[in-house]
C-alpha cells in the first residue's frame, strides 16, 4: 500500500483525454507559456551520491520515510540525476537547490535541535505540526528550517522524468472534490502562480481524507493548519530563477509536467493512514 506505485494501466483514450486536459490548463492559466530554454547551462559534476536510472529503478524516500525522518536529519541524493529533468528544471538550478538550498536547511534545523535533546526523538512532521509549542527560542528555527527541510524532500518526491498519469482511483478523488482534474489543475495553478514574494503551492489532505489546494508562505508547510501534503512546487525564486527569470507561470507549467501521479497517490494512501 505504502509502495503502491503500480502504474495502474491506464488505456489510450484515457491518457490523450488527460494530457488533454493538462494542455487545456496549461494554455488558459499560462497564456504566455513557452518552451523553457536550458540550452545556456551547464549540466556539470553530479552531487555525490547515487540516482535511480530510470523510474523502473526508482528508490527514493516514501513519504512515510521522509515524514518520519528525525534528529539528526541528513541530505538524502536527489531520485533521479540532477539534469534528468531537463529542460523543464535544468540541472544547475537542481545542483544549487539540492546542494545548497535544501542542505542549508537541514544544516540550520540541526543546529537549532542540537542542545534541546528532548526534541531528538520527534519526526519531521511533528516538528512541523507543532513548531508553535517549541521552545521560543527555537521556534522560528523550527518552524523556516524544519519546513524547508520536509517541503523539499516532497517537492524530489513528486518529480519524475517519465511521469505516471493519475489512475482511475486517484481522477475519481479528484472528480469528487475538485469537479475535475482540468479544475483541480487550474486551481493548483493559480495559487502557485498567486504567491506573494517565496512560498509555495499544495495538494493537500484534510482530516475528512478530502483534497484541497493550499498555498503557504515562506517554508510553511500545511501541516501547522492540521492538513498533510501529498504534492507540492516550490515558487522560491531559487528554485526556477536561473532558467526562467521572472516567468514563474512558464516554471509552474513546466513543474505540472513533471507530476509523477503514481507517487502522489502512494502519498495520499501513505498519509491517509497516519
Ligand atoms: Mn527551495
Amino acid at each position: 500500500m505504502l509502495q503502491s506505485k503500480i502504474k495502474n494501466p491506464v488505456i489510450a483514450p484515457l491518457r490523450i483525454l488527460i494530457l488533454a486536459l493538462f494542455s487545456v490548463a496549461a494554455m488558459i492559466t499560462f497564456t504566455q507559456c513557452t518552451a523553457p530554454q536550458s540550452g545556456d547551462t551547464d549540466s556539470g559534476a553530479t552531487e555525490s551520491g547515487t540516482y535511480a536510472t530510470d523510474d523502473a529503478d526508482r528508490t527514493y524516500l516514501s513519504m512515510n520515510e521522509i515524514m518520519e525522518m528525525s534528529y539528526p536529519f541528513e541530505l538524502a541524493p536527489l531520485p533521479y540525476a540532477p539534469d534528468a529533468l531537463e529542460p523543464a528544471i535544468d540541472a544547475q538550478t537542481m545542483n544549487i537547490h539540492h546542494g545548497k538550498h535544501h542542505q542549508g536547511y537541514i544544516n540550520k534545523l540541526n543546529a537549532a535541535l542540537e542542545p534541546h535533546e528532548e526534541l531528538h526523538g520527534m519526526t519531521l512532521a511533528e516538528l512541523n505540526a507543532g513548531w508553535n509549542t517549541m521552545p521560543e527560542e527555537i521556534q522560528a528555527a523550527v518552524r523556516n528550517h524544519g519546513g524547508g527541510t520536509l517541503n523539499h524532500y516532497i517537492f524530489w518526491n513528486v518529480m519524475s522524468a517519465e511521469p505516471a498519469v493519475p489512475s482511475e482511483a486517484l481522477m475519481a478523488m479528484i472528480d469528487r472534490d475538485f469537479g475535475s482534474f482540468d479544475e483541480m489543475a487550474q486551481e493548483f495553478a493559480g495559487a502557485a502562480s498567486t504567491v506573494f514574494g517565496s512560498g509555495w503551492a499544495w495538494l493537500v489532505l484534510d482530516e475528512e481524507g478530502k483534497l484541497h489546494i493550499r498555498a503557504t508562505a515562506n517554508q510553511d508547510n500545511p501541516l501547522a493548519d492540521g492538513l498533510t501534503p501529498i504534492m507540492g512546487v516550490d515558487v522560491w525564486e531559487h528554485a526556477y530563477y536561473l532558467n526562467y527569470q521572472n516567468r514563474r507561470g512558464d516554471y509552474l507549467g513546466a513543474f505540472l509536467g513533471l507530476i509523477d501521479w503514481a507517487t502522489v497517490e502512494a502519498n495520499y494512501s501513505a498519509v491517509s493512514g497516519m
